[in-house]
């Protein structure tokens, strides 16, 4: 498992490498593009160079790319769609570009309209962009189901990854604070286990590509996402453990995108306890 961290890329993505060995991280994700803005950014040939050289000599094995909070691959509003697609993209192309494991991406929301309607243009979205990207996996995010958004089951998460014609270029991101929030008991070996197989059943293990690593302030099926750190929420340092120790995560890249004790994000000490939790997690199993 290669444990890290989301962080900042200011300054370009080498600066994004240097700031995942400061924290002790095998995987890092970033931002590809300003959050708020609809300013698609290309890297130059400069910035890929530095980046891959600064990645070859590190310990970051790992690079997942999050697309944007203002994409809705679902909305059915025309000028919408048209900033989505382009964005998604040049997500995917700066992924390719970077080499990165994927891009992940939180599939979209239905809004109050229809879901079946929302996952067959979420799913045109999806198809279109990959079509005019090449080799970048996308992951699709599981969501904690608040308003409309897709993604609060696995049978949503397939729905899409079919409606976007089943590329073997999609698979899934699992965030363990999503997965309690939208009404997954995952916090024991045996809980986490099943939900699981529920997941390996509807969308299959070859899809299951990475992971965040999120306690959750709020409870299981409260459809809220509110990331707590690492152990302080309602997964606790217990049902940390267990996701960080699952056997079928083994090898996956793991980011954490919890506040951090300044709001400044994860930091290294909250990675090493991740890591002591893993540990701690394994040494259960063997039990
Ligand atoms: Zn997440
Ligand atoms: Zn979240």
């Amino acid at each position: 498992m290669l444990i890290g961290a989301h962080v900042s890329p200011a300054g370009g993505p080498a600066k994004a490498i240097a700031r995942g060995i400061e924290r002790g991280a095998n995987a890092i994700q970033i931002f590809n593009q300003n959050p708020r803005a609809w300013k698609p950014r290309d890297y130059s040939d400069e910035e890929v160079a530095q980046f891959r050289d600064a990645m070859a000599g590190s310990p970051v094995d790992a690079l997942l790319i999050h697309a944007v909070y203002l994409l809705n691959c679902a909305t059915d509003d025309p000028e919408m769609r048209a900033n989505t697609l382009r964005s998604l993209t040049a997500s995917l192309q700066a992924g390719a570009a970077l080499g990165a494991h994927a891009v992940v991406l939180h599939p979209g929301s239905a809004k109050t309209g229809d879901v079946g309607a929302a996952i067959a243009r979420a799913g045109e979205v999806i198809r279109e962009a990959l079509a005019q990207s090449d080799g970048c996996p996308l992951h699709l995010e599981n969501t904690a189901g608040s308003g409309g958004t897709l993604g609060r089951s696995f049978g949503e998460l397939a729905a899409v990854i079919d409606a976007a014609g089943g590329d073997t270029r999609l698979g899934v991101c699992l965030d363990s604070c999503h997965l309690l929030a939208s009404g997954q008991e995952i916090r024991t070996a045996d809980a986490l286990a099943a939900v699981l197989d529920d997941c390996v059943a509807q969308v299959g293990l070859e899809r299951l590509g990475s992971l965040h690593l999120n306690d959750s302030q709020t409870p299981l099926g409260s459809n809220v996402d509110r990331h707590a750190n690492v152990g302080e929420g309602e997964l606790g340092q217990d049902g940390c453990a267990v996701f960080l120790s699952e056997p079928r995560f083994e090898g996956l890249p793991l980011v954490l995108e919890t506040p951090g004790v300044n709001h400044s994000g994860p930091t290294a000490e909250e990675i090493l306890w991740a890591r002591t939790l893993r540990e701690r997690g394994l040494t259960a199993r063997r039990g």
